[in-house]
């Protein structure tokens, strides 16, 4: 049985005060599914992490790297390591966000690099996948998707794997507005599973959380989890606002 996990990607937004209060309220709020079995994790802006992780030290959500380093320490300006981030509080780290695939123009060979490396620093990373809409449009999801998993995960042993998260996020639902239809969101997460079912044993393809994410609200969480392959809900836009997340959260309970 998956336990639910559902994450909020705070992106580049917040400051240092808002980051503080949105965790404080998003706590506050969590009280109120007390005893539910699931797992909640935020995923704030780098600068942000330590004193996010310090206001909800006391509560049972987590706290995300949006990114980490492929190496652990030594002379890499400007990299963050997993090793630093487990320092100061982290438990999980996104890896090959779509942002950081089409923005900023990570291939599947250094994210690939990345899970390996936040699993070696102490982190469970979750590894993004998804296409553009123009691979859905053209009908190669499966291949894009295929190839992601396999390339993110290449090297990676069943003990390693089973400390990954995935989350399908296809790319035209990011920040949008648009939704997969809960068919094709478990269309999707189904392929997903039964690749990691070839790539695995069964048993830890089946133990394997895989979230959606793509403009997930209030009023869509619970359909989205009602699918049999969807194991929780990665959360952008809506995660800034700690009522709705709470709401989600509670969707997806
Ligand atoms: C995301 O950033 O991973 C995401 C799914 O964003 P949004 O919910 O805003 O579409």
């Amino acid at each position: 049985m998956r336990k639910p996990f559902v994450a909020g990607n705070w992106k580049m937004n917040t400051d240092s005060h808002s980051s503080v209060s949105l965790a404080r309220d998003v706590a506050a709020g969590m009280s109120e599914i007390a005893g539910h079995k699931i797992d909640v994790a935020v995923i704030p802006p780098f600068v942000y992490l330590q004193s996010v992780a310090r206001t909800l030290s006391a509560s049972s959500i987590a706290v995300g790297a949006q990114d980490v380093y492929t190496e652990q320490q030594g002379a890499f300006t400007g990299e963050i390591s997993g090793s630093m981030l487990k320092d100061i509080g982290c438990t999980y780290a996104l890896c090959g966000h779509s942002e950081r695939r089409h923005v900023i123009g990570e291939t599947d060979e250094l994210i690939n690099k990345k899970v390996s490396a936040a699993i070696s620093g102490g982190l469970l990373p979750i590894l993004c996948v998804g296409e553009l809409l123009e691979q859905r449009k053209t009908e190669v999801t499966k291949e894009v998707v295929t190839r992601q998993i396999r390339a993110g995960l290449a090297g990676l042993g069943d003990e390693k794997v089973s400390a990954v998260t995935v989350a399908y996020e296809p790319v035209w639902a990011i920040g949008t507005g648009l939704t997969a239809t809960t068919k094709q969101a478990q269309e999707a997460h189904r392929l997903i599973r039964k690749l990691l079912s070839e790539m695995y044993d069964e048993q830890l393809a089946d133990d394997i959380r895989i979230l959606y994410g793509g403009s997930v609200k209030p009023d869509n969480a619970a359909e989205l989890m009602g699918q049999q392959d969807v194991d929780g809900l990665l959360v952008g836009g809506a995660s800034l606002d700690a009522d709705d997340f709470v709401a989600i959260v509670k969707g997806a309970v």
